[in-house]
């Protein structure tokens, strides 16, 4: 593998006149052949090989390709790029991939295309280790194949199983499954997997490290040999290797490989955000960083616009850059981040790539990269020219995995810390009003101000009127936050019982949410005993929960996706300025 030097790639480009577009990079992906099969290996892409190629050169159909853009992605990851044409040729795969890499899409998008509408019986199976995710997988095929109207049902335990036979009973196409519930319906007689021509076993080393070996063998018992099977998995250990000797045909074995690089004048870090809300955690970020200006990444065209607009209602000068802009657009964003009018761009890779963008003091990954060359790619916009930058990204716990693989790919550590906490932002406010009031003290020149302070010094102390400047000056945000961050909380104070996590749901009373809703939601859809559920507070703008903290994960994963009294809330880890948001409230519902 030749090794690149990363500026080669981060040297401003213009879009090409011909295509319309930004130009894509070169990438080196390769595709390998595993296991004795009889195709020559496949050749790997030398530096001057063609560009990555675009969805539609995949080989998708119209309505997929819709989907595509509806959801937001602007290009195939490298993942994707290699495993969707193998399976639309109706090979049998290996991938190795990790959470991360889009590698649900790289098996999801051929799957669909195969559908055949017009049997109702289920004809695609995805194995999944844990339910989270076989939610997370048919929400995704739910998403990717609404121009299909492929029919597709989650199963997985812990779900009342009446509702998983209604469903059934009326038809599914895709079944997105954990394999002990999967087996339940089988041997049942409730789910018939004779017409199943398409396997995908997702996260399959998970899957063999609990245990599901058998279970899986069972399964494959039951489908047809002339199927096609796909295995994805982070690592392939050699049981990886025996399961797919046994039940895949001539696989392609998939791997994505990066050229070694160094990023040596940007400090890189991550904060690990423990679910919940992502965007508090940037905010905090953004004000404990103070970047001078700096480059949000995020996944897709449409969480970059989400992601603008919420950070201009927070008071930060942000802009959308992506491909979806009409020139004219991006030019006058672009001229705008320039001359310092706007602090933080908020793009995705690829309308990033084509932008001549000026050095920036931070780099932000909103969203993990989907590949380590991206990681590359995007920190390459800071620390230029012997300038120090920071590249700062956000990670949820699952994805620690994919970062553990970018540090491997850039040969360095990146630091994990602990996100900023209130006393944090607070303490950061202070020093920058203090460091700006430095300035106009130093600066001098204060005739009408000092008549002024003169004038209310024979009534009042001079270090309480210059407090009082301060406040007004800082206004009642500041104030709050000050507040919040030294403030006992009345839920604090009651503690939470040990071995429990308090969560914070974003609607209450005045949206109608009474105790028993919260807990039917949980108890349903989450598949936790309404007699587990702790103390449960309402409010009038939102309400807290305490659910047994080895399973808070699982309800805020679950409860995101639910409607609460007709509704989609917000639920998230509850932290002190959750309460202090609305102001402690004067009544609340409360039950234990
Ligand atoms: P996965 O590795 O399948 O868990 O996907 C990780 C994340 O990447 C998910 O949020 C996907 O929606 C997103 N994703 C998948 N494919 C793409 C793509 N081609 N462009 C942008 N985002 C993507």
């Amino acid at each position: 593998m030749s090794s690149r030097s990363p500026s080669d790639d981060f040297r401003p480009r213009r879009p090409s006149p011909s295509s319309g577009g930004p130009r894509r990079p070169r990438r080196q992906t390769e595709t390998n052949l595993a296991m004795g099969d009889q195709a020559p290996p496949a050749q790997e892409s030398p530096a001057e090989a063609a560009p990555l190629p675009t969805f539609a050169d995949l080989g998708l159909t119209p309505e997929t390709l819709k989907a595509i853009s509806d959801v937001g992605y602007e290009e195939p990851t490298p993942i994707q790029a290699r495993t969707i044409p193998l399976m639309l040729a109706g090979k049998d795969v290996i991938a190795q991939a990790q959470t991360g890499t889009g590698k649900t899409a790289a098996y999801a998008l051929p799957m669909l295309e195969r559908i055949d509408r017009e049997i109702r019986d289920p004809q695609a199976l995805v194995l999944c280790p844990t339910r989270e995710l076989a939610i997370q997988v048919a929400g995704a095929m739910h998403q990717l194949g609404r121009y299909h109207h492929a029919t597709t049902l989650p199963i997985y335990g812990g779900q009342p199983i009446d509702r998983q036979l209604r469903a059934l009973s009326h038809g599914v196409q895709i079944v997105v499954g954990t394999p002990g519930r999967i087996m339940d319906h089988m041997r049942r007689g409730t789910l018939d997997l004779s017409n199943v021509k398409m396997v995908a076993l997702d996260e399959a080393d998970e899957m063999l490290d609990m245990g599901f070996v058998e279970d899986i063998e069972f399964i494959f018992e039951a489908i047809p040999e002339e199927r096609q099977t796909s295995l994805f998995s982070a690592t392939i250990p050699p049981r990886i290797t025996a399961l797919a000797r046994k039940y895949l045909h001539n696989p392609q074995r998939v791997s994505v490989s990066v050229s070694r690089v160094t990023v040596a004048n940007t400090a890189q870090t991550a904060y690990e955000l423990p679910g919940g809300n992502k965007f508090d955690g940037l905010t905090r970020i953004l004000d404990v960083e103070t970047p001078q200006s700096a480059i949000i990444f995020c996944r897709t065209k449409n969480e970059t616009n989400e992601l603008a607009e919420r950070l201009g209602g927070a008071g930060y000068t942000a802009e959308a850059i992506n491909g979806d802009l009409p020139q004219s657009t991006r030019d006058r964003v672009m001229r705008r981040f320039r001359d310092g009018q706007v602090d933080l761009l908020v793009a995705t890779d690829v309308a990033a790539r084509g932008l001549d963008i000026p050095d920036v003091s931070h780099v932000i990954n909103y969203d993990i990269p989907t590949d380590p060359e991206a990681y590359v790619h995007r920190i390459g916009r800071t620390g230029r020219a012997g300038k120090t930058g920071e590249a700062i990204t956000l990670v949820a716990p699952r994805e620690r995995y994919t970062l553990r693989m970018i540090e491997r790919v850039i040969g360095q550590q990146i630091i994990v810390k602990r996100l900023p906490t209130l006393a944090d932002v607070a303490a950061r406010r202070r020093e920058a009003f203090k460091a700006a009031l430095t300035g106009v003290l130093e600066e001098g020149n204060l005739g009408q101000e000092l008549l002024i302070a003169e004038s209310l010094s024979d009534q009042f102390d001079a270090l309480d009127i210059a407090a009082a400047a301060i406040r007004m000056a800082r206004g009642d945000v500041a104030q709050r936050l000050d507040e919040a961050a030294v403030t006992t909380l009345d839920g604090d104070a009651e503690g939470v019982e040990q071995g429990m996590t308090r969560l914070f749901i974003g609607a209450g009373r005045t949206a109608g949410i009474r105790p028993m809703d919260l807990v039917g939601a949980i108890a349903n859809e989450a598949g936790i005993p309404g007699k587990s559920i702790g103390s449960i507070d309402i409010y009038d703008g939102f309400a807290f929960v305490e659910v047994p903290s080895a399973d808070a994960q699982r309800v805020i994963q679950v409860m995101s996706n639910t409607n609460l009294r007709g509704k989609r809330v917000n639920v998230s880890i509850a932290r002190p300025r959750d309460e202090m948001d609305g102001g402690p409230p004067p009544r609340r519902d409360r039950r234990r």
